[in-house]
C-alpha cells in the first residue's frame, strides 16, 4: 500500500487520553483533547495536531469556496498591525485590553490583530479609486488575537483562533445590501455544509460597530449566548432582539403597605402572592449627561442595557453612594415620589397596565395599585426590556421559544465608519470624492470546529460528518499480520483512495476492541471492518458512526456503492446518497 493519502493509524502523530482532561467542561473541548486533535499550549492558546489540522482544513475550504463562489479575492493579511492605524480608526483606546498590544524595538507600538478593518481600509484608500471598480469583496483565513477576560472551553473562547474575516467596499448602501445579502447566504451554506443546526439572528453590533447585523448560531447547550426563536423562522440573540412581554395586572386599590426585609422582585411577588409579571422592576442610572434616568420594567423580565443606553443617551448604573444622594433605595424604587430631576422610561408593555406594584422609595414599603397618569407620569415610553422565552414573536406574534447558541459567524453593515475616520474615498460618478460604503463579515474557523463536534458526538465520542471529518472512511483489518485480512484491508484502503475518498486505515497491531473504541472516539464517519470469518463469504461489516447502524456487504456491492455516490454528487448530497446506497 503505497498511496500517500492513506492515513495510517500506525504512523498517526495522535496521542489518545484515556481520561477526560480535568480542564474540560464541554464535549467538544474534552473530546478534541481525549482524541488527539488539539493540545493546550498556553491558556486559550491550542495546537493544531495532525486530525484537528485536517478537519480545520476542511472548513477553512467550505468557506474559501463559499466566498470564491460570490467572487471575493483571498488575500493575506499580516497578523502583525502598526498602532497609528489604530489611532487613526480610534480603537486604540476603544478596543482596551482585550487587543494584544505589544512594542518593537525601536518602541514602536503594535497590535496582534484581532480584526481587520484598520489594515485593509489603509491597503485599499490610496489604490481603489473609482466608482468602476466597486464593488470589491476581500477575505483571508487567518489566525486572530484576543485577549479574552475568559479564555475557555477550548476552541470555543481562546486567545489565538482561526477567523475567515471578508470585507467589501461598494459605492452605495443599496450595492453594500447587495454584497451583505449574497455574505449572509454564503454563510447559510457554509453552516449547512458544516452539517451545522443554525439560525441566522437579529444581533448586536458589539465592538466592531454597526447597526444591521446578523449572527449565526449554531444551537447548542454549551454556547454562550441566549437565543430566542419561533416556527415562523425568526430568531433573535436576547442581547438584541425586540421585547414584547405581557405584564399582568394586579387590581387593587392605590395603598402604601409595609414590606418587611424585601429586597427582590422574587421575595415581592411571594410577599403578595402575585406572579411576578404583575410587579415592576426599576433600575436607576444616569445617561451621558449626568442625568438621572429611572427605568422601570415588568417584573419578570430585566432591563437590556444596551436598550437603555440608546434610549437614554447613555446610561451608567447608580452607584450606592449616588443612589442616597437621590433619596434612592435599592430594594424599594419606584416611580411614586421620586426626584423632580428624574427622567423616567419604562417599557412600552407597561403602557397597557393601569395600576404597578412598585417600590415606596422608602426602606422596606412598596405600593400596590400605583395608578399610572394620577399617582406618577413616565416621560417616555420605550423597548427596554430583554426579550425572554414566552414572550411574543415580533413578526407573527406567537410565543417565542428560548435556546442556547454558539456564534460562528457574524455580518455587518459597517457603512462610512472607517472609511470617514481613516479618509478612504472613491471617485463617484459625477466625480465626486465619497467615502466607501462597507461591510465586514466574519466566520469563526476554529470555533466552527468545536461548534460541529458539540453538535455531534455521543458517549463514546465524536461523530464527524463527512463534509469535515478528518477522513470519509476507516478500514480497519480486524486481525494485522493476517496473510488474507490485512492484504484485503489493505486492497480495499487503496481502491478507495483510487476512486478519489479519503481514507484511514488502523494498521496497528492492537485488540480489535481498542480500534473499535479508538475509531469512535475519533469519529470517522464510516468504518470498514475486515475480518477473516467475513472475508470468506467475500464480506466486510460496515458500520455508520452516526447512528451506529452495521450492515454485513459483500465487497463487490460496497466499491460499487461508493463508486455510485462519487459519480452522482457532491458534498452533504455525496454524504447522503452513500449511505443511502450502503444502509438501505
Ligand atoms: P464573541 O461575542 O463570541 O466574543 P465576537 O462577536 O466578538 O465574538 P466577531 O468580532 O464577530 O466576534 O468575530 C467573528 C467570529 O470570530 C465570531 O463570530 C466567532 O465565530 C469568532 N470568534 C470571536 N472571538 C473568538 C474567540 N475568542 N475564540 C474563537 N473564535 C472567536
Ligand atoms: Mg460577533
Amino acid at each position: 500500500m503505497t498511496n500517500p493519502n492513506i492515513i495510517k493509524m500506525s504512523k498517526l502523530y495522535a496521542p489518545t487520553l484515556k481520561e477526560d482532561p480535568a480542564d474540560a467542561e464541554i464535549a467538544s473541548h474534552r473530546l478534541l483533547l481525549r482524541a488527539g486533535f488539539i493540545r493546550k499550549t498556553a491558556s486559550g492558546v491550542y495546537t493544531f495536531l495532525p486530525l484537528g489540522q485536517k478537519v480545520l482544513s476542511k472548513v477553512e475550504n467550505i468557506v474559501r469556496e463559499e466566498m470564491d463562489a460570490i467572487g471575493a479575492q483571498e488575500i493575506m493579511m499580516p497578523a502583525l498591525q502598526p498602532a497609528e492605524l489604530w489611532h487613526e480608526s480610534g480603537r486604540w483606546s476603544a478596543y482596551g485590553p482585550e487587543l494584544m498590544r505589544l512594542n518593537d524595538r525601536h518602541d514602536h507600538e503594535f497590535c496582534l490583530g484581532p480584526t481587520h478593518e484598520e489594515l485593509i481600509v489603509a491597503l485599499v484608500r490610496n489604490e481603489l479609486r473609482s466608482y468602476k471598480e466597486l464593488p470589491v469583496s476581500l477575505y483571508q483565513i487567518q489566525v486572530k488575537f484576543r485577549d479574552e477576560i475568559r479564555p475557555r472551553f477550548g476552541l470555543l473562547r481562546s486567545r489565538e483562533f482561526m477567523m475567515k474575516d471578508a470585507y467589501s467596499f461598494n459605492e452605495s448602501y443599496e450595492s453594500m445590501q447587495k454584497t451583505y445579502d449574497d455574505m449572509s447566504e454564503a454563510y447559510g451554506k457554509i453552516c449547512d455544509r458544516a452539517g451545522l443546526d443554525y439560525r441566522p439572528v437579529e444581533a448586536d453590533g458589539g465592538q466592531i460597530g454597526g447597526s444591521v447585523t446578523c449572527e449565526f448560531m449554531a444551537l447548542a447547550e454549551a454556547g454562550e449566548a441566549e437565543l430566542v426563536h419561533c416556527t415562523c423562522g425568526y430568531a433573535a440573540n436576547t442581547e438584541a432582539g425586540e421585547c414584547i412581554a405581557h405584564p399582568t395586572v394586579y387590581d387593587v386599590p392605590f395603598e402604601k403597605i409595609a414590606t418587611p426585609g424585601v429586597h427582590t422582585i422574587a421575595e415581592l411577588a411571594e410577599f403578595l402572592d402575585i406572579p411576578e409579571s404583575s410587579t415592576v422592576k426599576a433600575l436607576s442610572g444616569k445617561n451621558d449627561e449626568g442625568k438621572l434616568v429611572v427605568l422601570f420594567v415588568p417584573g419578570d423580565h430585566e432591563v437590556n442595557e444596551i436598550k437603555a443606553a440608546r434610549a437614554a443617551g447613555g446610561f451608567e448604573l447608580l452607584c450606592d453612594e449616588e443612589m442616597e444622594s437621590y433619596g434612592l433605595h435599592k430594594g424599594s424604587m419606584g416611580p411614586v415620589g421620586l426626584p423632580e430631576s428624574a427622567y423616567v422610561i419604562a417599557d412600552r408593555s407597561l403602557e397597557a397596565v393601569p395600576q404597578w406594584v412598585v417600590g415606596a422609595n422608602e426602606d422596606g414599603y412598596h405600593y400596590v395599585g400605583a395608578r399610572l397618569g394620577v399617582d406618577f407620569t413616565v416621560d417616555q415610553w420605550e423597548d427596554l426590556s430583554v426579550v425572554r422565552p414566552g414572550d411574543s414573536c415580533p413578526k407573527c406574534g406567537l410565543a417565542l421559544e428560548g435556546a442556547r447558541g454558539i456564534e460562528v459567524a457574524q455580518v455587518f453593515q459597517l457603512g462610512d465608519k472607517y472609511s470617514k475616520a481613516m479618509g478612504a474615498t472613491f471617485m463617484d460618478e459625477d466625480g465626486k470624492e465619497q467615502p466607501f460604503i462597507m461591510g465586514c463579515y466574519g466566520v469563526g474557523v476554529s470555533r466552527t470546529v468545536a461548534a460541529i463536534v458539540e453538535q455531534h458526538n455521543d458517549e463514546f465520542g465524536i461523530a464527524w460528518p463527512m463534509s469535515v471529518a478528518p477522513a470519509h472512511v476507516c478500514v480497519i483489518p480486524l486481525t494485522v499480520g493476517d496473510d488474507q485480512v490485512q492484504p484485503a484491508a489493505e486492497k480495499l484502503a487503496d481502491d478507495l483512495a483510487k476512486m478519489g475518498f479519503e481514507v484511514a486505515i488502523d494498521d496497528r497491531s492492537e485488540r480489535a476492541g481498542v480500534k473499535f473504541a479508538d475509531a469512535d472516539l475519533i469519529g470517522w464517519p464510516i468504518q470498514i471492518i475486515v475480518g477473516k470469518r467475513g472475508l470468506a463469504e467475500g464480506k466486510v461489516e460496515v458500520k455508520r458512526r452516526s447512528t451506529g447502524e452495521r450492515i454485513d456487504i459483500a465487497l463487490a456491492t460496497l466499491e460499487e456503492a461508493f463508486a455510485f455516490a462519487k459519480r452522482n454528487a457532491k458534498g452533504r448530497a455525496f454524504e447522503a446518497n452513500l449511505l443511502q446506497g450502503l444502509f438501505s
